[in-house]
């Protein structure tokens, strides 16, 4: 297989030529590496969300373009805010998005042993030692950019001291924060992260995984460079943000008997406007009930973009074809719903639905009479076939398709003007029924029974193509149409991220009405409403009501702003 084969998918689209797939390359090349082994490594305090799709798509990516693997590892080294329940969901998204991690699941707290372990070895070699210290102390102690830090008391404890506080500190004889393992390095050093770190910190927190056993707890820093290392990654590939930190991460694999000697690489995060990429702020979305909960239709989360009806191969595309830089930047939401059309344009069925009815009587169509037209079911997909649609006296068109005073360039139904039914006939408006407050309930046409199908039968052009639905046959329907959760393009820099909220992001139709062939749609299911845009099935639905979550509309937004680039 070439790399040609990995980088594109179905779409036909192959994927930008990035820093990451250069030096992999160029490692294999000189020797550096002979297996790519990478690995997604998410902290289980939440659910995944589409940065980390950046993440994952990157690190499984580079995997199957090398033919290497790329293992799941829980980064599960604090007790305080993991639970079960993330690492179960956090398996059951990247399934979703269809990686595969090779059967079995890891965990840093397997290697709680060896750490501890490899602890000991740093304390015995003079390269770590015992503080006592509080954590205010230690930050006090640290120094500023523009100043050196300085040695804590504590530093130049003998070995077997060290080692007879460590052990006690595992063995639980001291409260939360009393003491910490640190690293022993340079209080000078113009990198922080390199004066002194912490390794450990007393913690008496049950784990998810490991129960009781343990009361110290290693810190990113320490687990994160010597799980690597354990499990023989190559490539541990990093967002920016721990740049600062790879000189630690490279000294302590320096200082470890280690089975392997991975390296970092940092690339830029994902930022996407309109959106939050924070597990913690998505959590306070959550706990306050600006969302319907994790999988909320509008949240960025995997979980939420799943329910929405995005299908995961368009988020695929998506994570590949922003491609992976060095340098921070923002993608404009517009290309997620791009992608997500230019998926469900070729796989979705079409149907026809009116979310807002106006009931509409063909004054010459005979009276309990109907038949059966042809619909086209995907014109993108021949495959697709067709499907009969029934046709009668008496539908239902989208009010907005009808404008008593229609201004320019409203092409749709009018007093005395004719337009298309899709796949039925030429009708022409004749008569405006109102209630007593003046509302239009009812639209009075004629239909041309030589216009059978929608074409014309002489030549004669309408402007206008309207979707409908048989009354005698509809099925009622929720519709929830979305907007941007937030009205703010960039809600992280915001104040008040909570003032940015779009008010309007959440519409919920009741009483729409769909042809008889979407009742029995399965959850999940995704279809094209013509002429409105793409929805899904949500799980709400009941047997006797189906509830749709709009996908995106039909409006490509993306291409716009890219003619506006050029
Ligand atoms: P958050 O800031 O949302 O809490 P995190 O970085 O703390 O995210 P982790 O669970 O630690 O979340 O992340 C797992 C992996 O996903 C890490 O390698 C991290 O760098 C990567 N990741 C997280 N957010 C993004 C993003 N926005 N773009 C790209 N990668 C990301
Ligand atoms: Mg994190």
């Amino acid at each position: 297989m070439t790399d040609k084969d990995h980088a594109t998918t179905e779409t036909g689209r192959d994927g930008p030529d990035h820093f990451v797939r250069d030096i992999i390359r160029e490692d294999l090349a000189s020797g550096r590496v002979t297996d790519v082994v990478t690995r997604f490594p998410p902290e289980p305090n939440g659910y995944l969300h589409i940065g980390h799709a950046k993440s994952i798509g990157l690190n499984f990516g580079m995997a199957a373009e090398f033919g290497g693997r790329c293992n799941l590892r829980m980064d599960d080294t604090n007790p305080v805010k993991e639970e079960m329940e993330y690492i179960e969901a956090i398996q059951d998204d990247l399934n979703w998005l269809g990686y595969d991690w090779g059967g079995t699941t890891l965990y840093a707290s397997d290697y709680f042993q060896q750490l501890y372990d490899w602890a000991e070895h740093l304390i015995e070699t003079g390269n770590a030692y015992v503080d006592d210290l509080s954590a205010d102390e230690i930050r006090a102690y640290r120094g500023t950019l523009k100043e050196p830090g300085r040695n804590s008391p504590h530093r130049d404890r003998s070995v077997d001291e060290n080692l007879d506080l460590f052990r006690r500190m595992r063995a639980g004889e001291f409260p939360n924060g009393a003491k910490t393992l640190r690293a022993r390095i340079d209080m000078a050093s113009g990198n922080i992260n390199m004066r002194d770190p912490v390794l450990y910190r007393v913690l008496h927190e049950a784990h998810p995984r490991t129960g009781d056993a343990w009361c110290i707890y290693p810190t990113y820093d320490y687990a994160h460079g010597q799980s690597d290392a354990i499990e023989g990654v190559s490539h541990s590939l990093c967002t920016l943000e721990f740049a600062d930190h790879r000189p630690l991460y490279d000294w302590l694999i320096e200082c470890l008997p280690t089975p392997s000697t991975p390296k970092q690489y940092e690339f830029a995060r994902l930022n996407l406007t309109h959106t939050m990429l924070s597990k913690r702020k998505l959590m306070q979305l959550v706990k306050d009930g600006v969302v319907d909960g994790w999988d909320d239709p509008r949240m960025p989360t995997l979980r939420g973009m799943r329910r929405r009806g995005i299908p995961a191969q368009a988020v695929r595309d998506f994570a590949r074809d922003i491609g992976v830089a060095r340098a921070d930047s923002v993608v404009d939401y517009a290309f997620l719903e791009f992608c997500t059309r230019e998926y469900l344009n070729r796989h979705a069925l079409r149907r026809m639905a009116v979310l807002k009815p106006l009931k509409v009587v063909i004054e010459n169509y005979p009276e309990g009479e109907s038949e059966l037209l042809d619909a086209v079911n995907n014109p993108e997909d021949e495959g697709a076939g067709t499907r009969p649609v029934e046709f009668s006296r008496t539908l239902y068109i989208e009010r907005d398709d009808f404008r008593e005073d229609p201004p320019k360039k409203f092409f749709r139904l009018a007093p005395g003007r004719e337009v298309r039914l899709r796949y039925a006939y030429f009708i022409t408006c004749t008569d405006v029924i109102r209630d007593e407050s003046g509302k239009v309930v009812e639209l009075r046409c004629t239909y041309d029974p030589a216009s059978r199908g929608g074409d014309s039968p002489d030549g004669r052009k309408v402007r206008g193509t309207l979707h409908w639905v048989n009354i005698a046959t509809a099925v009622d329907a929720e519709v929830r149409r979305f907007e941007q959760l937030f009205a703010s393009d960039n809600p992280a820099a915001e104040e008040d991220f909570l003032a940015a909220i779009n008010r309007n992001s959440k519409t919920v139709i009741e009483a729409a009405k769909t042809e008889p062939a979407l009742a029995g749609e399965p959850v999940g299911a995704q279809v094209q409403f013509e002429r409105l845009g793409y929805f899904c099935v949500d799980p709400d639905s009941t047997p006797g009501r189906t509830v749709f979550n709009e996908i995106v509309s039909l409006k490509d937004t993306w291409k716009k702003i890219q003619k506006a680039q050029k």
